[in-house]
């Protein structure tokens, strides 16, 4: 039975990233905006000073015993319960891990703290850059992603051009579609324009395909996000998971599957992932919640925690 770690989680499977073995360096959730679409729930204030907001020794500790272990994964993926960019550390812990194993280093990140040279310098170092792009305007940068009030879209915009000129590795843009916000021919022109100056070496578009614990995030279609590549153009590739939606839309209620599941047998949190097709930190909120009602319990076996249904 394999070990349950602080820092680390997975490896997942990615559609973009195949085996990747997540790296969380912040708190849930700490991060600089607060999306419409935010799996971890829009919750919690902004922020935006960077800071050690995990040790970044005792992730990188902990990466070596994970690689002691004989595992291995495509990417090793700075991303989970926030913005990673926002950990002072994030410079040495790539510089870190590259000093310990070839696997490439991914960074997923909304990009918004790229107009800060230290915060690119650090990304600088990873083999390739997720950031997003979700908006072509202020407005709907602020419906769509919530800000903090210090980033402007014009600094925000202006810091991702500036990471892709200095930057050699692979920039693999995410774009997110929500019904009714950034869906007007006006909106993807907009976005459109600001790729081109960005240039990435992918673009990839996503909607919610999942239940998000705000229902503002309304999918975009298949067949709407088909017409929205061929406007954007560019080579514009479709990363929505489309085939979870029927799974989902099976799921009336995450919390009512996972205390389905539970009631037959213990399981523990990558048990409940992979059995519903839950991503980590939304199971782990509905589980949180779940033990704070009573309704659940942990047990502990060889290390790891096991939810029982009362
Ligand atoms: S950037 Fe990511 S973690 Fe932050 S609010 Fe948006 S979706 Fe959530």
């Amino acid at each position: 039975m394999s070990k349950q770690w602080k820092y680390l989680f997975g490896p997942v499977a990615s559609r973009r990233l195949g085996r990747s073995l997540g790296v969380d360096i912040v708190p849930l959730k700490t991060c600089t905006q607060n999306c419409v679409y935010c799996q971890l729930g829009i919750n919690g204030e902004q922020v935006v000073e960077r800071g050690e907001y995990v040790p970044i020794n005792e992730v990188l500790k902990e990466l070596q015993e994970w690689l002691k272990e004989g595992l291995d994964a495509d990417h090793i993926t700075l991303s989970g319960s926030g913005e990673p960019t926002l950990n002072s550390g994030t410079g040495t812990l790539i510089e870190g891990i590259k000093s310990i194993t070839d696997i490439p280093v991914a960074v997923i990140t909304n990009g918004t703290l790229f107009s800060n040279e230290q915060v690119r310098k650090d990304c600088a170092m990873a083999d390739v850059v997720l950031p997003s792009l979700d908006a072509g305007d202020e407005e709907t940068f602020s419906r769509i992603n919530w800000p903090h009030g210090d980033i402007s879209f014009s600094s925000f915009v202006d810091g991702l051009c500036k990471f892709s000129n200095e930057y050699s590795g692979q920039i693999w843009l995410e774009v997110f579609f929500v019904e009714g916000v950034n869906t007007s021919d006006d909106s993807i022109m907009k976005i459109k324009k600001i790729i081109e100056k960005i240039q990435p070496d992918k673009v990839q578009l996503n909607t919610s395909v999942r239940p998000v614990a705000d229902n503002l995030a309304v999918m975009v279609k298949a067949e709407q996000l088909d017409l929205i590549a061929g406007q954007l153009g560019c080579g514009a590739e479709i990363i929505a998971d489309f085939s979870k939606l029927a799974v989902n839309t099976k799921i009336s209620s995450i919390k009512e599957n996972i205390l389905a599941v539970l009631e037959r047998r213990p399981c523990d949190l990558n048990g409940i992932c992979q059995g519903l097709g839950l991503d980590m930190a939304q199971a782990q909120k509905v589980l949180t919640k779940a033990k704070q009602d009573g309704l659940i319990e942990t047990i502990t076996k060889d290390g790891i925690d096991f939810f029982k249904k009362i």
